[in-house]
């Protein structure tokens, strides 16, 4: 089904979150486009990852592979010189002092999504597609839809523009994407994104779990089994009045 002829950026981190929201677009748009930001991420991984996911996405499902257009990486190294985070230094992953994890690097959503308006800008393309999400996160104040609604404005203010910002998983939580992308791509994209994309904090992609690759202990990975574990359970069955 394509809803929009201008097109869509996705923000494409090469995790399980963004891949959804890339196969998301790729369901509703007839042209998709790809951005991703080094912003000195103590692993690099993940940057390897996305051109993985992005070489097996065109592989696998050829109806998107002729929509799947230009990808880029735009270097943000700035945000390594100006912040001093979990993910951009070896500081120990916990909850600071402020009530905010020490992997917030503030700034860094904002900053991308002024990025990818600016890029989209000039593309022609109308949508932004990221995956932020305000349900069972860590509480990241530039992931909250508020947030983004604000932005969008802003954005549309400064550049004068009509973006629009897409936020697919910013209200379901990590069973619904697990669900949300086996309905997107079935088993062959759960699969994909079970072995290809990257979730942990820590890099380790040497231990496999039946939800992917990754440490197991880090609130990334916590995340990523525990969502798993319950789409594997199957929806929750509502309660009886
Ligand atoms: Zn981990």
């Amino acid at each position: 089904m394509v809803t929009q002829d201008a097109g869509a950026l996705v923000l494409f981190s090469g995790g399980q979150d963004s891949t959804t929201c890339l196969a998301w677009a790729l369901e509703r748009f007839g042209r998709v486009e790809t951005i991703g930001f080094n912003y000195g991420q103590r692993h690099i991984v993940e940057l390897e990852c996305r051109k993985e996911v992005l070489s097996r996405l065109r592989q696998r499902f050829p109806r998107w592979s002729s929509k799947l257009g230009n990808d880029q990486v735009v270097d943000l190294g700035l945000l390594k010189d100006i912040s001093d985070t979990a993910l951009t230094r070896d500081v120990e992953i916990s909850m600071g002092t402020n009530g905010l994890p020490t992997t917030f690097v503030p700034g860094r959503n904002l900053l991308f999504l002024t990025v990818s308006a600016a890029v989209a800008y000039r593309r022609g393309i109308k949508t932004l597609v990221g995956g932020m999400c305000e349900t069972d996160f860590s509480g990241y104040p530039d992931c909250r839809d508020d947030t983004m609604k604000a932005l969008q404005v802003v954005l549309n203010l400064g550049m004068e523009k009509r973006f629009v910002i897409e936020t697919p998983l910013m209200w379901i939580d990590k069973a619904e994407t697990w669900r949300l992308a086996e309905r997107l791509g079935g088993e062959i994209l759960i699969d994909l994104i079970k072995e290809h994309t990257h979730t942990c904090y820590k890099g380790d992609r040497s231990q496999r779990h039946d939800w992917g690759r990754g440490c197991g202990t880090c609130p990334a990975c916590e995340l990523r089994a525990n969502g798993y574990k319950r789409y594997i359970a199957g929806p929750a069955i509502a309660a009886v009045a």
